[in-house]
């Protein structure tokens, strides 16, 4: 059976000692008064509620699935989802980061970051159904009138209602710009009547709140053809009568989930078909600028789904090491590390080590980084500097598609190689390995699939930017060498750093004048561009943890705490070993588009 042990140490590793986060949102006046003791009680409680309610029902409701039942169109979840959502909503998880206002708790979107990586770890299809609930809630928050917010807030934060986000449908996925779903208005109290059907909503039939906020985007009458003729509106499952935390569900409305789909993984989150006939709903925002609005929600999904990404691949790195350190098999090749018994441990293997590094690495790697932009959310909101908000505002911008697909792509590659650790034994699904490998592998296909995220990070965020917030980073990569370089103890780290920073340089010249002449040369580029950039990140990260983990490994001196010392091996194994990838996607990169487009299509 697999485990999952919340992994406190590197939390507050990353939280405190990398980030000095604690320190550093005290300068917003809202974290006044945060201190290191609260945000430790707040990752310790989380993670207990994640490893004792949430874990323990993931591979069960991976078996059980949810149940949807034709003639009432209610969707059941599996045993113990909704005793875990009343525990969560109960105990204020919900609203953690929301406005006091609105009845949250007001505390920083770092430490829920932290709490959905928990999340996803324990139970990623249970995690989904809070997770667009808080989405739901930031759209609202940001482009809801004064009287939407008052109705609905109350009610998402404290998760009595629960969120959706509806876009797609069975023609348009990544191309919005061709959606159908039709809204008319309906008499002059500001409702709209919705008409269409939308594919594969998450979350968008459930047993576990009273009622469900679908935020939809559809066209009104007159809207202009493509993306520019895009509205949103909230359509509520029940219509609501009165206001605030005092309103209730009244009327069904005439929304319905028609089917669940049966798909690869994340079996215990209802992935819906949502038919709307006539229902009722209320504009969100300006008419014509749904999109935009909807970006909101979409930016923060993009983060979570990030975060899904870090979640899967280190529970599955926590349980090949559990694995790799019981089975026995085989001598090592430099003699017998446990003679007493019939064969070695695996990990005496250096290609066992090897595969469980690798997700180490991206794990810890990829936890500084989602905590340093999720830091960034906080100051971007909260800072009282302005510059410190834009360049805050600016790295959100950059960073969100390299969270995205960065993260995703390597929590699905290290659950396969954690899944390969455990041989014949990972595909077996007692285990829990296999239900990881086919959990992680939706999160490089929505919010946008991963390749549409490259686009977005080429194309929108560096080179139509002149690549101004690549540079902005740059700036942050050039001040990190330079204090480090009177240590000569850091050269191993700084010196790849600072290689592949001018590396990415050229390169992003490079495309952007090809791209100048054939746009397609940016498309050709763009997947393994974003690989290239996403390492810089990641290189930056771990030469931050190596120089702390040197730190303290120097000043500790023989009582040094072997954290350190593994942190350590682990920066060496990230640049020796994992580093060295972005050799091949530089060449690949540069290779252009023309291989790609020599073909017709009849040709394939
Ligand atoms: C389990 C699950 C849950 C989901 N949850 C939700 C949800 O809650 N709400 C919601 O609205 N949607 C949801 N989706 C839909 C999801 O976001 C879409 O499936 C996804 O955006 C891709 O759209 P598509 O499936 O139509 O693929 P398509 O858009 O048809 O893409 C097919 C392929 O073509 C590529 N491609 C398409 N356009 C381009 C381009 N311009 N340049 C380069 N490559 C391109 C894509 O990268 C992909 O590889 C969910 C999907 C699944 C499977």
């Amino acid at each position: 059976m697999p485990s999952y042990t919340p992994p406190l140490r590197d939390q507050k590793f990353i939280v405190h000692e990398v980030l000095d986060a604690v320190n550093v949102l005290r300068a917003a006046p809202r974290y006044a008064d945060l201190d290191a003791d609260t945000a430790n009680q707040i990752l310790e409680e989380s993670g207990r509620f994640c490893a004792e309610q949430l874990q323990p029902i993931n591979r069960s409701g991976d078996q059980e699935g949810c149940r949807y039942d034709a003639a009432s169109k209610a969707v059941q979840t599996p045993k113990g989802f909704r005793a875990a959502y009343e525990a969560f909503c109960a105990a204020g998880w919900q609203g953690l980061a929301a406005e006091t206002e609105y009845g949250g708790q007001g505390l920083p979107h770092l430490l829920h970051i932290a709490f959905y990586e928990m999340q996803y770890s324990a139970n990623q299809a249970w995690a989904m159904y809070p997770g667009l609930t808080t989405g739901a809630y930031e759209l609202m928050l940001v482009h809801g009138t004064q009287a939407q917010k008052s109705l609905y807030l109350p009610k998402l934060v404290s998760g009595q209602w629960s969120g959706t986000m509806c876009l797609t449908e069975a023609h348009c996925g990544t191309d919005l710009g061709m959606l159908r779903t039709r809204a008319a208005p309906a008499g002059t109290d500001g409702r709209y009547r919705l008409t269409g059907n939308k594919i594969f909503i998450s979350s968008g039939e459930h047993d576990l709140a009273e009622n469900i906020v679908h935020l939809v985007l559809a066209r009104l009458p007159d809207a202009p053809p493509g993306t520019k003729g895009i509205s949103l509106f909230v359509v509520p499952k029940f219509l609501p009568e009165g206001d605030g935390a005092a309103a209730r569900v009244g009327a069904r409305n005439a929304i319905h989930c028609g089917g669940i789909e049966h798909k690869m993984g994340i079996h215990g989150n209802a992935t819906c078909q949502i038919v709307l006939e006539d229902a009722t709903g209320w504009l969100v925002g300006e008419p014509n600028k749904g999109l935009n609005a909807m970006f909101v929600m979409m930016n923060g999904a993009r983060l979570g789904v990030g975060v899904q990404g870090l979640g899967l691949n280190e529970v599955a790195y926590q349980n090949a090491a559990a694995y790799a350190k019981d089975r026995i098999q085989g001598r090592s090749l430099s003699g017998p590390k446990a003679p007493t018994l019939a064969a070695d441990p695996i990990i005496v293997h250096p290609d066992v080590r090897k595969m469980l590094l690798t997700a180490r690495a991206y794990a810890e790697g990829g936890r500084a980084f989602a905590y340093w932009i999720a830091l960034q959310a906080d100051l971007q909101e909260h800072h009282p500097d302005p510059e410190t908000r834009k360049f805050a505002a600016d790295m959100m911008a950059l960073m969100t598609p390299i969270v995205k697909a960065f993260l995703t792509d390597n929590g699905y590659n290290c659950a396969t190689t954690c899944q390969q650790v455990l041989g014949g034994h990972g595909y077996i699904a007692e285990w829990g390995m296999e239900q990881f490998v086919r959990d992680a592998r939706i999160n490089m296909i929505y919010e946008g699939t991963n390749t549409i995220q490259s686009l977005d990070l080429l194309g929108r965020k560096v080179l139509q930017d002149n690549g101004a917030r690549l540079h902005a980073f740059g700036a942050l990569v050039r001040e990190l060498i330079e204090e480090c370089g009177t240590d000569p103890a850091l050269n191993e780290f700084v010196t790849p750093l600072a290689d592949l920073g001018e590396k990415v340089q050229k390169l992003t010249m490079e495309i952007g004048l090809k791209a100048m002449q054939n746009a397609d040369e940016a498309g050709a580029a763009a997947v393994d561009y974003l690989r290239i950039v996403g390492h810089l990140v990641f290189a930056y990260f771990w030469a931050r943890m190596a120089r702390v983990a040197l730190a303290r490994i120097a000043a500790d001196g023989t009582q040094v705490d072997p954290f350190y010392v593994a942190k350590l091996a682990t920066a060496r194994f990230y640049f020796q070993r994992l580093l060295p990838e972005t050799a091949f996607h530089i060449r690949a990169a540069r290779a252009g588009a023309g291989s790609l487009m020599a073909l017709a299509a009849e040709q394939f």
